[in-house]
């Protein structure tokens, strides 16, 4: 048995994990005890990753035929794709991906659409902008002691190392206020004061005077969710009223970092590229979470050719032309920037299958051509 380091891929928060290993295998993990962002702590949801994507982990390329998936070898799949690619032109092919890949990946992708003329590409990450680094964000550490915190979204359930900070924050005294869909969250339940909203963005057009009083330069607006990229410029906005600081907790492990080397995309920009080309390649991206199975589905009937890349199965795949297994996170070495902008690196600590392409194998080999 082995126990190694990693970073948890789970959500952006950037904890770290332990990984127990017996031969070459994740059976389950342990949480990394000197780590300084989850300090000695890891919550379900990371617990949990690792079970779930090896359930549904697989490792021979899949293909349509008469609208069912059929297990295709890769020479043949990689040489379709690179036909299908070499016979359309660029602005019919869009690629889109998400905070799922490394930023070593992202690179990878960048320079492959520069090589092919392709345009259309970017990553969804749930209508969050490229975070710049002149902002006022706040760290980790900063929520343990700050007299108040607005919080929109379930952050408990959904980044619990954050919400074990404000749980902190709240024992030390601070007021925290929040506001979501569900009076019955997590988050609400442990919160001081709670607004029950319909819409985020409504919110923020009218935003509470009773919240705007509390928010000072200690105090910091922590937020996971948003329903276009207008409602990170207005949370900016109150924020710079009173000098409070932001803290934008983004939906995937590399968020963060991917929106450093590829155009970010919000619903609006997702949808315009998916209705712009004819072929999709879809890279480790849940986007069918965002639009629902449905919505999803009738956009992707549209096209002639999709490719969907992906280290665990989908739910929904029967739009799909190829679908590709990549390694997972514990397959590969890389680095990953968390939602605060720290970069941390990461060792493979299971042997890949070698029978399963990386990405920069099947756009090398799609590159040859
Ligand atoms: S808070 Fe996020 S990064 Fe930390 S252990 Fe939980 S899922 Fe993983």
């Amino acid at each position: 048995m082995l126990i190694k380091h990693s970073i948890c891929p789970s959500c952006s928060v950037g904890c770290g994990i332990n990984l127990i290993c017996i031969d070459n295998e994740v059976v389950g993990t342990y949480p990394y005890k000197k780590h300084p962002i989850n300090e000695g702590k890891n919550c379900s949801n990371g617990k949990n990753y690792y079970k779930i994507n090896k359930k549904n982990s697989f490792k021979t390329p899949l293909k349509n035929s008469g609208n069912k998936l059929i297990e295709f070898d890769w020479d043949r799949t990689v040489g379709s794709i690179s036909e299908i690619i070499s016979s359309y032109h660029s602005d019919e092919i869009g690629i889109i991906s998400s905070g799922k890949i490394t930023n070593e990946e992202a690179t990878f992708l960048k320079n492959f659409a520069k090589k092919k003329g392709i345009r259309k590409i970017g990553v969804y990450s749930h209508n969050f902008p490229k975070i710049s680094t002149e902002k006022l964000i706040s760290n980790y550490d900063e929520l343990n002691n700050a007299p108040f915190l607005f919080i929109i979204g379930d952050i408990f359930v959904k980044n619990p190392l954050i919400g074990r900070r404000i749980a902190i924050a709240s024992d030390n005294g601070s007021k925290i206020f929040s506001a979501d869909y569900s009076d019955t969250s997590i988050t609400s339940i442990n919160s001081d004061n709670y607004f029950k909203i319909s819409s985020i963005t409504e919110f923020l057009n009218n935003f509470p005077k009773e919240i705007e009083n509390e928010l000072n330069k200690d105090s910091v607006i922590i937020f996971n969710q948003l329903e276009d990229k207008e409602d990170f410029e207005k949370i900016e906005k109150i924020s710079n009223n009173n000098d409070s600081k932001i803290l934008p907790v983004l939906s995937d492990p590399n968020s963060y970092g991917t929106m450093e080397y590829l155009p970010t995309l919000d619903k609006n920009d997702l949808i315009d590229l998916i209705d712009g080309v004819k072929v999709l390649i879809i890279i480790n991206s849940d986007i069918g979470d965002y639009f629902g199975h449905a919505e999803i589905n009738s956009k992707l009937k549209k096209l002639d050719e999709i490719m969907f890349l992906t280290e665990s199965l989908p739910e929904y795949m029967s739009n799909f032309d190829y679908v590709l297994p990549i390694p997972q996170m514990s397959e590969k070495s890389g680095t990953l920037t968390n939602t605060i902008g720290k970069s941390q690196s990461f060792e493979k600590v299971v042997r890949k299958d070698e029978s399963v392409f990386s990405i920069e194998k099947i756009f090398n080999e799609i590159l040859k051509d």
